[in-house]
């Protein structure tokens, strides 16, 4: 026991003891500032739990251990069937308590619990045993030269990883770098959004259960320009995983830069979802509704723009607009719900801000378009309708700019060519959509979108098999799949001589 817990009854009616300090060595232990970080409920504006935060000499701290686990026998020597037993054992445990896990983050970000813990709670899971699964499948290759020369390469571990991750999907999102961080023998500092503190000081806690060495997970809560600056500019850390918005990841490069550290970056998006007049609307709408709306809009590839080929734009709207007024805005705990409130009262504002901007630049109002007063909340949370505009042009700033809010802009197009262009005039290139029933012009499309991914006659799919990131301003490398390894290792080349003479 370190006296940094805290009893906290979770809204979904479990008691648990949360450890609120700064995770380092494998103990939860006092940052070295008086100050604290509180996590606000978003479904009723009360605060939930105060935690420690990192400074400049914590994170230093936490880097030292992280530098002697790296080098210590007891992680280092694993073979790499042990770090897969390493990583399942935790994913069992998380499994174990995905109640808390799930509603400790619903709590502190406003997601539904229910649907939060089945879909998101399968993908988290399924993403640290998709990576303990490659931790014995690392391969070189191996390059003959001459008769008397070869060389070959192994794959080894980059080192001391940074993992910074927003507040939208924080457990997904630290699964997606604690697993293949993990699997190819890296240790990580995991540093949450000051917006969702919570959840990752639970998995902390797992990790240490799983029999992880101390050292090799760490968690530091902290603000961005403090916390995580210290992390992305520290001499001692080999790589940071950034997840956020394009212009902190700017900044995250920046500080990188210090000692060339390896960098990936998964930014914003202002994902296109193309509509032609071929396609099966009613299920367009219903993916547009899914893709665009879900996790209240709070999706980097959340399909905020909806590009409608001219001639069904009447039908698709009115199928579209039905579908998002059946929606249930409600409060995160109650099973009905299907959108929670926005995640913060920054958000809520800036949202707010978005629809202001989208009324002021003529666009046209078709549902939503104000918050929504939540009566079991007692009207307070930040909450907002499903809202859609139409009559949206590139130049308004619904168009341009991401919205991470639950709010869509319609625009329209004539051909193909139009499509096209309309969908790729964007700084960002995250991801974009196709509807149609034409899989050959389908093909086609998707192949002339500079986006990262492209769903066809779907919106918002990711899969932790299926490697995920960005083009343009959206981001460096990828995650997932495969290729989300090549971000955690470096190619190393042994030259042999077996008999060149001097
Ligand atoms: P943000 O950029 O404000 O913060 C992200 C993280 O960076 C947080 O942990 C924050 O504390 C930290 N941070 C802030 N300033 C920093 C600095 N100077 N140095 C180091 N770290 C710093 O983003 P957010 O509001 O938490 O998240 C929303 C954004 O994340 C959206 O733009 C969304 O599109 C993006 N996002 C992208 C993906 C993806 O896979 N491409 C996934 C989820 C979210």
């Amino acid at each position: 026991m370190s006296g940094l817990e805290v009893d906290l009854v979770l809204p979904n009616g479990k008691p648990i003891q949360l450890s609120i300090g700064l995770f380092i060595n494998n103990e939860f232990v006092r940052g070295s500032s008086v100050e604290k970080l509180t996590s606000i409920d978003p479904a009723n504006e009360e605060s939930i739990a105060s935690v420690e935060i990192a400074t400049e000499t914590d994170v230093d701290r936490a880097v030292d251990a992280a530098r002697a686990a790296f080098n210590n026998p007891a992680w280092r020597d694993l073979t790499p069937e042990d770090r897969a037993q390493l990583l399942h054992r935790a994913a069992d445990l998380c499994e174990k308590h995905l109640d808390e896990l799930f509603a400790l983050q619903a709590w502190d970000v406003g997601k539904p619990y229910q649907s939060s813990k089945a879909g998101e709670g399968a993908h988290f899971l399924g993403c640290l045993r998709y990576f303990a699964g490659w931790a014995d499948k690392l391969t070189g290759k191996s390059f003959p030269v001459s008769k008397d020369k070869f060389g070959y390469s192994i794959r080894q571990p980059v080192g001391v990883c940074g993992a910074i991750t927003p507040w939208n999907y924080p457990l997904t999102q630290s699964a997606w770098k604690l697993g293949p961080a993990l699997a190819t023998g890296n240790v990580i500092i995991l540093k949450p959004s000051e917006h969702s503190p919570l959840a990752a000081l639970y998995l902390a806690k797992l990790f240490k259960e799983a029999g992880y060495p101390p050292g090799v997970v760490q968690v530091l809560n902290g603000y961005g320009n403090r916390t995580g600056e210290a992390i992305a500019s520290h001499l001692g850390v080999d790589k940071i995983a950034f997840t956020g918005s394009t212009a902190t990841g700017k900044r995250v490069l920046r500080s990188a830069a210090v000692n060339m550290k390896r960098v990936s970056i998964e930014a914003g998006g202002k994902t296109a979802f193309i509509v032609f007049d071929d396609a099966d609307l009613e299920q367009a709408a219903k993916w547009a509704k899914e893709g665009g709306f879900g996790n209240s809009g709070q999706i980097c590839n959340a399909n905020s723009r909806v590009l409608v080929q001219e001639g069904v734009q009447d039908k698709f709207i009115n199928l579209f607009s039905d579908i998002a007024q059946a929606t249930t805005v409600g409060l995160p705990f109650d099973d009905a719900t299907t959108q929670g409130p926005q995640a913060s009262k920054m958000q809520y504002d800036k949202v707010l801000g978005y629809i202001h901007s989208a009324n002021q630049q003529g666009a046209k109002l078709v549902t939503g378009g104000k918050p929504y007063t939540c009566d079991a909340a007692n009207g307070r949370g930040y909450f907002i309708e499903p809202t859609i505009y139409t009559n949206v042009t590139p130049d308004m700033t619904i168009f341009r700019e991401e919205v991470f809010g639950p709010v869509i802009a319609v625009s329209t197009f004539k051909t193909e060519d139009e499509a096209v262009a309309l969908a790729n005039d964007s700084t960002y290139g995250l991801a974009a959509v196709v509807f149609s029933e034409n899989l050959k012009k389908a093909h086609r499309v998707a192949a002339r979108l500079q986006t990262g991914t492209v769903w066809i006659n779907e919106s918002n799919g990711t899969d932790y098999k299926l490697p995920f990131g960005g083009v343009k301003q959206s981001g460096l490398g990828r995650e997932l799949g495969e290729s989300a390894l090549d971000g955690y290792t470096e190619e190393q080349i042994i030259h042999v001589n077996l008999g060149v003479q001097l």
